[in-house]
């Protein structure tokens, strides 16, 4: 077993040198010896980030794929044998996995006891995950999720979470992609406020309608935003007051809608929860002065939220959607866990 090797894993980047795993280009994914503050994991089934998915979806689709199920499949055992990971190359995004835990080096560092055996949910990303792919055997097009085998490794750093016992393991899994979203809704909405989600009617979104409503309260108000009217039902019953119909590109629509609801007022949180550009603008504008944007979507781009806000005048707190809040998968978990209405949804979609 290899020694002497970085908690943040910075001895399997191959390319560029002197970066961390995460933005470097090409991880080792040689899986036949552990470094000894590692643990190695038989991956059971990948969750791709839903802005990953969706742009590696579109990009098969637009180059004529007749058969998306294997093209998708040879994209995932593509990208991972050139680059050691699968880090979207143009979304720059990963997702997380779960596997069952195959070998625990002495020197990782264990956060909660698990064993050879166990079932676990990565909780860091795939972008700076070594990965390696032998057989991809399903690809859930409308899950964003692929069952494969594979081999894992996760740095000491890394974070992860035993599967629980009182979850079905895909449902976990969809939970758990998302549940940095949720302790930090929990942290920016108070009682009484309006909050706007914009893709309410998504995995995260239905997630943020709940914590938000918990936290605005009988006078707060909740408004989703989302593209079609077949999703009001599911919205309404995650924590939406009011629905608005809207794409979320179109920033002046949908400022004069949340105007009219507020009566003027705007929100003082917005949550962007879509998977697709250009929303930037959106979430801005539905913003009161100096109320607070989470941009939880990995499809935000920086460069358009800091420049857009600046070009209007608006004096908003932008937040980059940190996928880690200390005890997030608790919390998430704990979300469905009493509030069942929003667990059927989620079982009924994801298990
Ligand atoms: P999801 O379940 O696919 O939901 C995305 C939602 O956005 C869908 O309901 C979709 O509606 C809606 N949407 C997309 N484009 C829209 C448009 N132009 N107008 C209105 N609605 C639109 O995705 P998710 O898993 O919740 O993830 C949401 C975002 O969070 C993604 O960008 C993902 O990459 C990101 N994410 C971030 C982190 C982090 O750590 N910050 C972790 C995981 C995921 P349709 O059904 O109409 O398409």
């Amino acid at each position: 077993m290899k020694s002497g090797g970085s908690r943040y894993g910075i001895h399997r980047v191959i390319e560029p040198q002197g970066v961390l795993p995460q933005p470097a280009r090409i991880l080792d994914n040689d899986m036949a010896e552990i470094w000894d503050n590692e643990m190695k994991i038989d991956v059971i089934r990948l969750n791709i980030d839903s802005a990953s998915f969706y742009q590696i979806k579109n990009k098969l689709i637009n180059k004529g794929s007749k058969n998306l199920d294997k093209d998708f499949a040879d994209h995932i055992i593509d990208l991972t044998t050139r680059t050691g990971k699968h880090k979207n190359e143009d979304t720059g995004s990963g997702g997380m996995l779960i596997g069952r835990v195959a070998e625990i080096g002495p020197a990782f560092e264990m956060k909660h006891q698990v064993k050879q055996g166990d079932i676990i949910a990565t909780l860091v990303s795939l972008s700076l995950t070594p990965l390696k792919v032998y057989k991809v055997n399903k690809v859930y097009l409308d899950k964003d999720q692929a069952d494969i085998d594979g081999e894992a490794i996760l740095f000491s750093s890394g974070v992860y979470a035993k599967l629980p016992d009182d979850f079905n393991e895909n449902t976990a899994l969809s939970v758990l992609d998302v549940a940095g979203a949720p302790p930090q809704v929990e942290r920016l909405v108070n009682a009484n406020d309006n909050v706007v989600i914009i893709g309410a009617h998504g995995k995260s979104g239905i997630l943020c309608n709940t914590i938000a409503k918990e936290k605005a309260g009988k006078d707060g108000r909740v408004i989703g935003i989302v593209r079609k009217d077949t999703y009001i039902d599911v919205c309404k019953q995650t924590g939406c007051d009011d629905v608005i119909i809207a794409d979320a590109t179109d920033a002046i629509s949908i400022h004069e809608q949340v105007r009219k609801l507020t009566e003027g007022k705007m929100a003082d949180v917005v949550i962007n929860c879509v998977n697709t550009e250009n929303t930037e603008m959106s979430a801005i504008l539905a913003c009161k002065d100096r109320g607070a944007i989470y941009f939880f979507s990995m499809a935000t781009s920086f460069t358009k939220a800091a420049l857009g806000a600046e070009g209007i005048g608006a004096d908003v707190n932008m937040i980059i959607g940190n996928g880690y809040a200390h005890n997030h998968a608790k919390f998430s978990l704990d979300l469905l866990r009493r509030n069942q209405k929003l667990r059927d949804i989620f079982t009924s979609r994801y298990s």
